[in-house]
């Protein structure tokens, strides 16, 4: 209900507090309103999927590495993947690529396990460089297979090269009659067992150019060596031996693959945020049901102080998770040759929203303690999973070499876009498969953070903004050195403090589309000045850091307004009242 367009006339507090209460997914009344009926009703039947197989089925399928063949029936049935992943000029019907109706998706697949988003996640990733392509004849037949109930999936990385994909092995030598075999191996490759298609990336062999290609793991020549995991999910390595390519089956080469391969995981990345407030969403209901109901000494153990700050502070971090994720989908969508601000949006879904959700599992385990350990509880799978998101599709380091980049032209040079509104409305986002090059991100520009900054004086975000402005003077007067530049873990922490100011900036922007409560707002950035202080002060202890640089970080470090009525005004109006609402059926 709150993922629907601008509510109008959003104006007394008690409409601010129940769209603030309709934030996070409770799959037993989201109407999910803002998508046409026939979606609606395919997520809805998403959620009965899971609730009808129920918790016990779901764990013990977990912990036995069931493949989740009776997920993918489903899907083939109701046709989730052939709807939801076709580009609207591929297929007919309701069928389009619409990064906020696959967003709720990602969300309830994160919700009831991150082995299910990842099947679809990296369907999404092989689907990528197809649909990107000029290779009709495998665009019509990927639609084909899609409809047919086919996963698909993206061999980029390798066992021995990691993130430098620059030196990838697979290589296409040419033979005389024409045409190349294929050669190497790839490594951690999910659906790679039984995908329609695995897209493929490699160099060939004479010239050197990139090249992405895709094979079929039902060739003889397509070698599946094992499971590299031992989880639900096929994590392959597999290798290709001899294996006879065509123009046919060619998708790009030279730099349009190369750019390919970026540009699906600019796409790719951004449903990994999604999938950690899917999981925290979930681990949130389990933690708050059983504290709640837990009673020790006399008490029930929501009654201590301590235990409520946590709660507080895992439901405002999960709330800030989901109105940044949900602000940057309007920029992803939005996106055009002349506006790439999701090119800084999209890395911070996938590392800032990621790591806060670690953040949100840690405080709440904190709080159920050993409950968090035992089998029947979706937590188990939760304090596992969540983890697994900072490092995928680049670990954080990588995001943030990204990000940082965007750091001189967001702080000195804005440039001038038109409002942009919610873009919930249900079109193909076609420039995701269009992005063009993948160079001059320094030449990227955003719209003046202090614009909407401005509009908002709670107690709160007034310090944030001093924090915000010591920050622009260490830029200005105390300008990283070479020697600094080199040096991650200063860049890294630097980058941690940029990095808030842009997620304080969305937060405040959907706030405001939405009418969040004011007090909730708050609170989230009572937890933002407490870690960008942190941040602050682990850039003051570096070795090499100025005297200048010194004296900016430690006053930058702030305390929030102290204000007890706000912190129990969250806990009673939005954590407590969570209580008992969402269940999942046993
Ligand atoms: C469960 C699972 C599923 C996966 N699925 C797929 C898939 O379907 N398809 C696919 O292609 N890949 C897949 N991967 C690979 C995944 O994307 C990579 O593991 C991930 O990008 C990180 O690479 P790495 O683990 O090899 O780390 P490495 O690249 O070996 O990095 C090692 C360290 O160096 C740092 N580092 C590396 N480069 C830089 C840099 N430029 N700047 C700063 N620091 C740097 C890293 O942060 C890290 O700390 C999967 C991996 C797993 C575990």
């Amino acid at each position: 209900m709150l993922l629907n367009s601008a509510q109008d006339g959003v104006q007394t507090k008690q409409d601010k507090i129940s769209v603030t209460k309709g934030l996070l997914l409770n799959p037993n009344t989201e109407s999910y309103e803002h998508l046409d009926e026939q979606s609606q009703q395919l997520v809805k039947k998403t959620i009965a999927f899971f609730e009808n197989k129920g918790k016990e089925k779901l764990k013990n399928d977990d912990h036995e590495r069931v493949w989740y063949a009776d997920f993918l029936e489903f899907s083939k049935t109701e046709k989730l993947f052939a709807t939801f992943l076709t580009p609207d000029k591929s297929g007919e019907g309701n069928k389009r690529w619409d990064t906020s109706r696959n967003c709720a998706i990602n969300e309830v697949l994160g919700f009831y396990g991150l082995n299910y988003w990842y099947t679809w996640q990296v369907t999404i990733l092989g689907l990528g460089p197809i649909w990107m392509s000029n290779n009709e004849a495998i665009k019509e037949k990927t639609a084909q297979l899609l409809d047919d109930g086919a996963i698909f999936a993206f061999g980029l990385s390798e066992k021995e090269h990691g993130a430098d994909i620059y030196t990838s092995d697979m290589g296409l030598t040419p033979q005389k009659e024409g045409g190349y075999l294929a050669n190497g191996s790839k490594y951690y490759i999910g659906n790679a067992n039984e995908a329609g298609l695995v897209s493929t990336f490699g160099k060939f062999t004479d010239s050197g150019e990139y090249v992405f290609f895709v094979a079929e793991p039902t060739h003889e020549n397509y070698e599946l060596v094992k499971n590299v995991l031992n989880s639900q999910n096929y994590v392959a390595e597999y290798k290709l031996n001899d294996y006879p390519i065509g123009e046919e089956q060619i998708l790009a080469k030279g730099r349009d693959a190369w750019d390919m391969a970026l540009n699906t995981v600019n796409v790719g990345k951004f449903n990994l945020g999604w999938a950690s407030i899917g999981i925290c969403t979930h681990a949130f209901y389990e933690a708050l049901n059983h504290a709640t109901h837990r009673h020790l000494f006399d008490h029930y153990v929501t009654d201590f102080v301590h235990v409520q700050e946590l709660f507080v502070d895992a439901y405002v971090r999960l709330a800030a998770m989901k109105l940044f994720a949900m602000r940057a989908i309007d920029y992803m969508r939005a996106a055009s040759p002349d506006d790439r601000r999701y090119l800084l949006f999209s890395p911070m879904v996938k590392m800032k929203v990621t790591t806060q959700g670690e953040e949100v599992i840690n405080a709440l385990w904190d709080v159920i303690a050993a409950k968090g350990f035992e089998k029947d509880m979706y937590f188990e799978m939760a304090a596992r999973d969540i983890r697994a998101l900072p490092k995928l599709e680049g670990t954080v380091h990588v995001n943030m070499a990204l990000i940082v980049k965007f750091m001189a032209n967001y702080f000195f040079k804005p440039g001038s876009y038109t409002h942009l509104n919610r873009q919930t409305h249900g079109k193909n986002d076609d420039f995701l498969f269009q992005q063009g090059a993948t160079k001059g991100l320094g030449k990227t520009r955003f719209h003046d953070y202090k614009k909407i900054y401005s509009q908002f004086n709670q107690p709160n975000i007034k310090i944030f903004k001093k924090q915000i402005r010591l920050l622009k003077l260490f830029l200005i007067v105390g300008k990283p050195g070479k020697e600094q530049i080199k040096d991650f873990d200063f860049l890294l922490n630097l980058g941690e403090l940029f990095t808030l100011v842009v997620y304080g900036q969305l937060i405040l922007e959907n706030a405001q589309l939405l009418g969040v409560d004011d007090q909730l707002l708050d609170q989230i950035f009572a937890v933002m000045i407490r870690d960008f202080s942190k941040f602050a002060l682990q850039l003051y202890t570096k070795g090499s850091t100025t005297l200048t640089q010194q004296t900016l970080c430690r006053r930058m470090v702030k305390r929030p307004a102290k204000n007890n009525s706000s912190l129990s005004y969250v806990w009673d109006t939005y954590v407590h009242s969570m209580k008992d609402q969402y269940e999942m059926k046993p």
